[in-house]
């Protein structure tokens, strides 16, 4: 195979004893096909046809009416499906631009998302996903290659630089005469905590954390038994726990600088940091500004005294400390899959299907945590789609004479006009304004009854119960 810029090329002739080798137009290395031009149509259409299969193999088994669960077809779709389209994701990303690629992911996901929320074969590709609770798989697919690059180190830099390791000049170092000497006491247990620990206005706990690959730190701030402030930090993830703890040291002597009061006790669990920074020829530029921000801390008459205190000792502050750093870390997992909502969200708004699964969803981020918690069943989908067993829908698919509901032959039955409009229904509808205690019940709010679990039972049992039937009227 030959993999060139250039539009004109010879093609090599090679031999191996005096036999011909021919070129190829793709190989596959490692399960994954790379083709001559890199446009990875043959790696896309292959996976799919993977996934296809097992679609074909689930739909026999899984129709709108019985048959698999759909928290079964759930977990062949994360645990299987997924994966098999993922795979290498990271190599192939950039070909979910093209239309034809998406075209082919769309035909994988439409089919099991319908599964899912067991709707009918006509519902759109937006609200299937939507209710099925799934996310477009070429949005997954670029988050799987930004995780992955998140993970190698390579962008989402949250501290932009790679000068955290650049040793501090010795000619930067302040004058001998200058230098502070720093010392830090230690802390074994509870008790000596307890007899130094309020001696100080503020006590500043510092905390840095590694978990999957992302690192964090944070600082938390206390002023006799209360937090006063909180910082959480997130560093490259090429960085050590060291460095970690060094930043929230550093930031810990820029908080006492900054502040008001004049005693500050800081707490750290990291020996290693505590020690860099005490050292007075350490070069590290953390420990170089930490030492700073202390000279001039004591400069202004400030107080400020460093402990080494025991990691999980149950010490309130440390505990604080070592969990939002630990949530700092964890962050750029999620600012990855928040931006893969958010990109869902304008497709999905901008989109100009799923008319009538906009009027319970018109978000689809608020929709993804909300729709989790509705038992799905063909009845809800019917009622969130409008594609089911209603006049209109019936009569645009030629299965029915004409599109009118019961109450009048000018009006056309649709989900809008059986759940917000229909008279037949009148009662029933006036028993849920009331249970709803004054909350109005119309089409331009029910989407906020949707979002709390109180008003959404209520509005829910409504719904399904005039969706059933109108469904078991149009059967006869
Ligand atoms: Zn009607």
């Amino acid at each position: 195979m030959v993999i060139t810029r250039k539009l004109k090329y010879d093609t090599p002739r090679l031999a191996m004893g005096g036999i011909d080798i021919g070129m190829s137009k793709e190989v596959k290395i490692l399960g994954l096909t790379i083709d001559a031009g890199l446009t990875f149509n043959s790696h896309v259409a292959g996976a799919c046809k993977k996934a296809i299969a097992i679609y074909k193999h689930l739909a026999r088994s899984a129709r709108v009416s019985w048959g698999l669960h759909p928290e079964v077809v759930r977990s062949i779709y994360t645990a299987v499906v997924e994966p098999i389209v993922l795979y290498a994701a990271s190599a192939w990303a950039p070909a979910v631009n093209k239309l034809g690629i998406r075209k082919q992911l769309n035909v994988v996901q439409r089919g099991f998302a319908q599964k899912l929320c067991r709707a009918h074969r006509t519902v759109s590709l937006h609200s299937a996903l939507l209710l099925a609770g799934i996310l477009p798989l070429d949005l997954r697919v670029r988050e799987a290659a930004s995780l992955y690059e998140a993970k190698r180190g390579l962008p989402h830099s949250a501290l932009g630089d790679r000068d955290i390791e650049t040793m501090t000049s010795a000619m930067d170092f302040p004058h001998p005469a200058e230098q502070t000497t720093v010392e830090f006491g230690s802390l074994v247990d509870e008790e000596q905590y307890n007899n130094h620990a309020f001696n100080y206005d503020v006590r500043i706990f510092t905390d840095g954390s590694k978990i999957e690959g992302k690192v964090g730190a944070a600082l938390s701030l206390w002023d006799s038994a209360t937090e006063i402030k909180s910082k959480k930090l997130v560093l490259p993830s090429y960085c050590t726990v060291y460095q970690a703890e060094l930043l929230a040291l550093q930031r810990a002597a820029g908080e006492a600088l900054k502040s008001e009061k004049t005693t500050f006790g800081i707490f750290s669990d990291s020996m290693a940091a505590l020690q860099t920074v005490a050292n007075p020829t350490s070069p590290h530029p953390l420990a170089v500004e930490t030492r700073n921000a202390l000279r001039h801390c004591a400069s202004q008459n400030k107080r400020v005294s460093l402990f080494w205190i025991k990691a999980h000792a149950g010490l309130e502050g440390n505990e604080r400390a070592d969990y939002l750093a630990k949530e700092a870390a964890l962050r750029s997992k999620r600012r990855i899959r928040m931006d893969t909502i958010s990109e869902w969200d304008a497709r999905y708004k901008s989109g100009d299907t799923a008319s009538i699964t906009k009027i319970f969803f018109p978000s689809a981020a608020a929709a993804y945590s909300t729709v989790r918690k509705i038992e799905t069943s063909s009845i809800t989908t019917q009622l969130f789609t409008g594609h089911g067993g209603f006049s209109e829908y019936l009569y645009r698919f030629k299965l029915r004479g004409n599109p009118s509901c019961l109450c009048d032959p000018a009006v056309e039955e649709t989900v809008p006009h059986v759940i917000f409009a229909c008279p037949v229904y009148a009662r029933a509808r006036h028993e849920v304004e009331q249970r709803l205690e004054g909350e109005k019940f119309s089409p331009e709010d029910i989407h906020e009854h949707m979002k709390k679990a109180k008003t959404r039972n209520i509005v829910l049992d409504f719904c399904k119960h005039v969706i059933s039937q109108v469904i078991a009227k149009n059967k006869t």
